[in-house]
Parts: C-alpha cells; structure tokens; sequence
C-alpha cells in the first residue's frame, strides 16, 4: 500500500490544493494531508480552521486523512511510515524552492522521494494569498476555494477586514 504526506500550510485551502488532493487520491493509496505548523510565520486561520477545512474537503474521499506536524518533514514522514512526498507545482518560481527543499529532504533522509503534480492549468494563478488578498478588498472568491469552506474562509476574511477599520 502506498501513502504519502501532502504538506503545506493550506491558509486557507484553494481549489488548487483540492486539485492536487484529487488527482493524489486516485494515484496513490492513501493522502495524509497535513498541516504545518510554522512558528515563524503568522497564518491568517489558526492551526485547528486549517485542519478543520481541510476535513470538510477530505470528508469526499476514502483515502484521504487531515493531519498535522511540525518539525522536519523527514521525522514526520519517519513517523507515518512512508517515504513519499507530494508536491504542486505551478510556476517556474515554485520549482527553484521546491527544488531546494526535495533535494535537502533527501541529504536528510536518502530514501525519501518528493513527486511533483502539475497544476491544473485552470488553478496555475491561485495561491493561499491571492485568496486572502482578493477576499480583503471584497472580490469575489467563490470559485477560488471549495465549496465546502467558502463561508468560513469569507467570514474569516470579513472579521480581519472589520478588525482592520
Ligand atoms: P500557497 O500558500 O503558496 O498556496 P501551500 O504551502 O499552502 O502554498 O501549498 C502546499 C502545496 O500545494 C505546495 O506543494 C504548493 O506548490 C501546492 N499548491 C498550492 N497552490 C497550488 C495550485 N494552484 N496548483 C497546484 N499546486 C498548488
């Protein structure tokens, strides 16, 4: 059986992420998507929104579980049991830190393997700050999230602009 870890901080999950997520479930046996927790960076949701999101998405899968870690992807990987890492790509500036990252992972870890997906040409642009970025100026980001998380995201982005006045 196979399993990888899909890590990332998903603040908030995009359509884009879901992409992966699906594209992930039918290659692989199992998806731990899971959540990092940075220290040194200060997301707009909390850890605990993040993972729940992602369990409202994760909910239409069989193979998918939400998880989260912090630390060295090596350990956590260690700790799953696998050595696979998926891994979006969308532009040529997310290939030279990804880049980065496979390959320190691997002076790490030997055995471990990051695969990269392709976007979906449709999800290129998207990111997590686009969102948050539009949502904040009052754009209109209903096709940009899933379904599933698309009042949650909206009321978060509404309480950070009144907070902002
Ligand atoms: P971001 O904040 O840039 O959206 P994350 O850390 O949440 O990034 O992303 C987690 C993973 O998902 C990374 O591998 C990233 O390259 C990938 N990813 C993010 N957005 C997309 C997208 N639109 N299409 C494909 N992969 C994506």
């Amino acid at each position: 059986m196979t399993t990888v870890i899909y890590p990332g901080s998903f603040d908030p999950v995009t359509n884009g992420h879901k992409d992966i997520i699906d594209r992930a479930s039918r290659v692989f046996d199992k998806v731990i998507v899971s959540v990092l927790e940075n220290p040194r960076k200060a997301p707009l949701f909390s850890l605990e929104e993040r993972v729940e999101m992602l369990r409202l998405i994760a909910r239409n899968y069989q193979n998918v579980e939400v998880d989260s870690f912090r630390g060295l992807l090596i350990d956590y990987a260690r700790q799953k049991n696998t050595n696979i890492v998926v891994k979006g790509l969308r532009a040529i500036s997310d290939f030279e830190f990804e880049f980065q990252m496979a390959l320190i992972n691997r002076k790490l870890d030997s055995r471990l393997e990051t695969m990269f997906m392709m976007t979906n040409s449709r999800y290129s642009y998207l990111s997590s700050s686009i969102v948050k970025e539009v949502g904040l100026y009052g754009g209109d980001i209903c096709e940009l999230v899933p379904r599933e998380v698309y009042h949650l995201v909206m009321r978060k982005i509404r309480e950070q602009a009144g907070s902002a006045n």
